[in-house]
Parts: structure tokens; sequence; C-alpha cells
């Protein structure tokens, strides 16, 4: 299949009632970096889900975008008004190995305008082909783009930086995969940028020696868009290098901290911003094992739950490596700085773990046996195989001592340590209030979202819906939601396994 020019699609009527302000700013980068293209219509666009309040919030009318124009926006028939369909250009290192990609199967519209002047890219995934579609068809199947949905959406009310879903759209077409015939989909999806460790190694990779004007453009690019305090660094590269540094060791301690598995931490995965990118094969872990995988494509456990630390150092050293040439002229000094750095995510990541058990564990300041403490709790779970939130919801109730009754000795035992603590720590209530703010009543369960996947690609959302909505409020220990929806899967279903479905 070949793509040249953007295919003529004619625009849609006024910008005003929907509230589109579109711009795109990442068209003006060098062109080495992307390539202007527009998305394919598809044969019978019907919108299935509109997020409101996302919408709301971007400055643009939930009404409005709910007629059928709204779903030839979103499918890509037609084009909002302002957008500059492109495809970017990245490349990656997926499990381990280098390579060229971009986007195969999205096209990024524009930057949206919020009313409070924040900037957010608006991308179409399933839209297409595009110059970087290799074999791909372009296409997205409905199922895994709900599922991109649903676990954004379940992310964001836990409070972790993710990308968001604004709309799910049927294509009335199918899309041919491993599985067989499935129903596609397009997703729009809302980022603060899609600017990856990827797009740097693309931009490293196609400079030479004479010219590696792609490379400084995506630095100021970079730095203008997320972190603006850092234009005027002395050494920009290097600032940019460790701000991404922190936010990506912030935001691994953040998924740990819910027990989420990103499951395809390849470097094309990783955004620059410090949000969650690409839900394809990831799932939350029930019991306790850091060595938990759910990829069936992951044999080696490169992206376990317990290895995504690492994982992340890893990309961030790739991502340093695509600097060396800003860093500083002297390689070896370039290598000196990128290697302290990169070393220093250990650290950050360690302060900033310890800091989140200690909010889970409800403890308001540190002491010197709160690494033993911490570390009691996780062996006792690893080892009776305890779920590993409902442990810590368990422990956000007002009164735990039934808990230590209706468990074994050793936990008893790490109990009577725990509250020895608190009670040396008094300001019991202010505990209690940051453990509940810190444990979630609630996870999006792998049973109930392929439940409710099932469902509605056989075209009933109403599940789909109802865990949605549930998913929305993870937080309320006064109103937890039911059992049904709170307990880990059955033992049939214990051995959960994802597919990379596209
Ligand atoms: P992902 O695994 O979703 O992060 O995608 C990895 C790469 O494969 C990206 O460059 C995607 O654009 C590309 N890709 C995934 N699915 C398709 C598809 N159906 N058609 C074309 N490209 C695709
Ligand atoms: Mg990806």
């Amino acid at each position: 299949m070949t793509v040249t020019e953007p295919a003529p699609i004619a625009p849609t009527a006024p910008a005003a009632a929907a509230g589109w302000r579109l711009e795109n700013t990442y068209a003006s980068l060098p062109p080495v970096l992307h390539s202007a293209v527009a998305p394919t219509p598809v044969r019978e666009p019907r919108l299935l889900l509109l997020n409101r309040p996302l919408a709301a919030s971007l400055g643009l009318s939930p009404e409005a975008l709910s007629g059928p124009d709204a779903a030839e926006v979103f499918a890509g028939n037609r084009l909002a008004p302002g957008s500059t369909p492109l495809a970017q250009a990245y490349a990656g290192h997926q499990y381990g190995h280098f390579t060229p990609l971009g986007d195969g199967r999205a096209h990024l519209l524009g930057e949206q305008i919020t009313p409070r002047g924040e900037r957010f890219d608006l991308q179409l995934k399933g839209s297409g082909p595009t110059p970087y579609s290799r074999r791909g068809d372009g296409r997205a199947a409905l199922g895994p783009m709900l599922r991109e949905y649903l676990i954004g959406e379940a992310m964001h009310a836990l409070g972790i930086p993710s990308t968001r879903a604004l709309a799910v759209t049927s294509t009335g077409e199918e899309v041919w995969r491993q599985e067989g015939a499935l129903p596609g989909a397009v997703l729009t999806r809302v980022a603060a940028s899609h600017l990856r460790v990827g797009t740097f190694e693309w931009a490293a990779a196609v400079a030479s020696q004479t010219d590696d004007s792609a490379l400084r453009a995506l630095l100021d690019y970079t730095l203008r868009r997320h972190y603006p305090e850092l234009e005027r660094a002395e050494n920009r590269a290097l600032a940019l290098l460790e701000a991404v540094i922190e936010r990506q060791a912030a935001l691994i301690v953040r998924w740990m901290s819910v027990g989420f598995v990103h499951g395809v931490m390849n470097t094309d995965n990783m955004a620059l911003s410090g949000e969650t990118i690409d839900y394809g094969p990831c799932a939350f872990i029930d019991s306790y094992d850091p060595a938990t995988v759910f990829s069936s494509i992951d044999e080696h456990g490169r992206y376990a739950y317990g290895n995504q630390p690492r994982v992340a150092q890893w990309n961030l050293a790739r991502f340093a490596e695509t600097l060396m040439p800003l860093l500083h002229p002297e390689e070896t000094r370039a290598v000196e700085l990128a290697t302290a750095a990169v070393q220093g995510f250990a650290d950050r990541f360690l302060h900033h773990s310890l800091a989140s058990m200690r909010r889970k564990l409800g403890l308001l300041d540190a002491a010197d046996d709160d690494k033993a403490l911490i570390e009691g709790l996780l062996t006792w779970m690893q080892r009776s195989k305890a779920d590993f939130n409902n442990t810590f919801a368990a422990l956000s109730a007002a009164d735990t001592s039934a808990l230590a009754a209706l468990s074994d000795e050793e936990f008893c035992a790490w109990h009577a340590l725990w509250q020895e603590r608190l009670r040396r720590q008094g300001r019991l209530e202010e505990s209690l209030a940051v453990r509940r703010a810190a444990n979630p009543v609630l996870i999006p369960r792998n049973h109930l979202v392929e439940a409710a996947l099932a469902a509605a690609v056989a075209g009933d959302l109403a599940p789909f819906q109802r865990l949605l909505d549930q998913l929305s409020r993870p937080y309320d220990h006064e109103h937890p939601p039911a059992a049904e929806y709170r307990s880990p899967a059955p033992k049939s279903l214990e051995v959960y396994r994802t597919f990379c479905g596209t």
C-alpha cells in the first residue's frame, strides 16, 4: 500500500459550536520528524463512546460532539476545523532491539488549546495507513481500543498521569487479526504530547556529523512543551534528561503502588511528558509477586511487575544516548554527564517508592525502621499470596484489629509492629486519611475488564459502562463498590494472559 498526498477530506461545519481550537505546532518541526497524511475514511462510523467530562475540560461541547457529524470526525472521515493531520516518525527499542517505527496507524490531528490555555494532542488511532505502516493495515480492533479507553480512565481516576480517550468510534469494517475477523474501531486519544524516548531515537538516528538540526529542534520543542521552566537552563539537554528521569521515576512508583504492569515498556512507549501511554497487554496484579508477567509474548519477564524500574532506567539510558552530542562537545564529558544522570534514577526511584509506601501505611514521618516494616509486609504478602490492593485497602479501615485475628501468625506479628509504630506517631485520623488517599478500594480487575470487553464487542456496552462508572471513584472508602468488583479473579481464571491485541 502506498500513501502519498493527504486525501481530500471535507472540513466539518462551524468550529465555534463544537469548541475546536486546533493548532499543529508539530507540523512546523523539521520534515524528517513527520509525514503529512490524512486518515482513510471508514465505511460506517458510529460513535460508541464519548468522554463527556474530558471533552468539557478540553473546551469541547459534549452536546455538539454527540451528533452524527462527530462520528465522522472521530472516525477520520471528516477533519475537525484547524486539523493538520500528520503521522509522527519515531524509533524504538522493542524488547531491547532497535527498530525504526513511526505512527503506523495513527494520525495527529493537532493540538487542542483548552479554555485554560493548555495544549493537548488529539490523535486518531486505527485511522488508516501512513508511510510508517510497514506491513500493518493501519487499523485497530474494537476490543483493544475499548480497553485503552477503560484503563486510561481508571489510571486517571487513580491519580496516575495518563493519556486519555476522548471517543471510540466503530468503523463498520472488519479487521483481520490472528483470531480472525474483528469489528474495527478508531480511538481518539488525548495526550500532553506524543513525544517519546523513541522520537529522540529517531532524530538521533537520522542525524549526521554535520546536521543534527532535527535533534536540536526536538530538544527545543520538548522543553517548550513540557518543561518551560528549563528553557533557560545552562545545559538544556542535561536539564531535560534529568527532568524526564525524575518524572519517570515518579510514574513507575505510581504504577507499582497500585499493582500496575504496563507490559510493553519499549522505548517508543515511554512518553517524555511522564504520562502512561499505550495500553496494550497491561494488567493489574492480584496477589503480590514481583515476577508477575501477563503478556503472552514476554517470555523472559523483561516487563514483569518488579522489573519495571530496571527497564525504565534502561530506556532512560537509551534516551541519554540520543542527547550525547547536545550534552557536551567533548564526548568523554558527555558520557560522564549522561551516566551520572541515568544512575540517579535509582535514588529518585527509591525516594519516591519509600514515600509512597509510607503513605500506603499511613506513616506521616520517616523513621529508621520504616524500610524493615515495609519489607516485612511485602514478604508476608508474597509468601501468603495475599491480594496486593485489597491488603492495603484493608489496612485503610479505621480499626484493623479484626484483620489480624483473621490472619496467620506472621501477619499478626507484623500488624503488632505496625500498630506500635502508629501509636508512637499519633495523629491517628490524619494517618487514616493518608492511607485512604493512597490505597484504592477498586482497581480494574482483569477478569472484569475481559468480561466487559467481551460483552461490548458483542454489542452490549452496559457492563463496560457500569465498570467505567465504578472505576471513576477508586478511593471512596466510605462507599466501596460491591464485592464482585473488588474480589480478585476466581481461582479458575487465575492464570491471566494478555495478548498484544491491536
Ligand atoms: P504498539 O505495539 O502499539 O506500541 O505499536 C508498535 C508499532 O507498530 C507502532 O509503530 C505502531 O504504529 C505500529 N502498528 C501497530 N499496529 C499496527 C497496524 N495495525 N498497522 C500499522 N502499524 C501498526
Ligand atoms: Mg506504541
